[in-house]
């Protein structure tokens, strides 16, 4: 079984350990301890094959050069924000400038999706998915908004990431 090695990146409380248990055990945690760092094994069928996806779910707090080695160690790339969150959104930008000076690759060469997480709180919106499409079409990277607690999208941002990693 081949391995594929994704990262989930982004800011404290988006929703990355949400997003990531959502998938691997398709339930929603409502509390989950914001320091935990973990490495989640899931096995993935796509084109007819069945991948290990290795997920590492990182903490957002950890030091730059422990995330330098997550970043190194992966294949593919989640970046997340929370659609209530301008912060978290502009976040993005620095995080995406690491892995391209950690990988010495251009970004939309790289399997890389940024996830507008919390999807949910349409209420609470402070990043519109407009503003999120065109930064990422800047980037040339893949974009979608999901939300843990409803399991929207979830699946799909795991099958897209796996593709890329598969096509790139
Ligand atoms: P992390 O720090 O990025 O790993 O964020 P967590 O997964 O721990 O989530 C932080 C908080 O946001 C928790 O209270 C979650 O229940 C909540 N949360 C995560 N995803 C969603 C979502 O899609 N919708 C809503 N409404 N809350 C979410
Ligand atoms: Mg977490």
């Amino acid at each position: 079984m081949n391995n594929i090695k994704l990262v989930v990146l982004g800011t404290g409380s988006v929703g990355k350990s949400s997003i990531t248990i959502r998938f691997v055990h398709k339930e929603f945690v409502d509390k989950y301890d914001p320091t935990i760092e973990d490495l989640y094994r899931t096995p993935i069928e796509y084109n007819g094959q069945i991948w290990c996806l290795e997920i590492m779910d990182t903490s957002g707090t950890e030091i730059l050069r422990m995330r330098d080695l997550y970043i190194r160690n992966g294949l593919g790339f989640l970046l997340v924000y929370g659609i209530n969150s301008m912060g978290s959104f502009l976040e993005l930008q620095q995080i995406k400038e690491q892995i391209v000076r950690v990988k010495e690759m251009k970004a939309s060469d790289m399997p890389i999706l940024v996830i507008g997480n919390k999807a949910d709180l349409e209420s609470d919106r402070q990043v519109s998915s407009d503003e999120a499409q065109q930064l990422c079409a800047k980037w040339g990277v893949e974009f979608m908004e999901a939300s843990a607690k409803t399991g929207m999208n979830i699946d799909s941002v795991f099958e897209s990431v796996v593709k890329q990693v598969q096509d790139k």
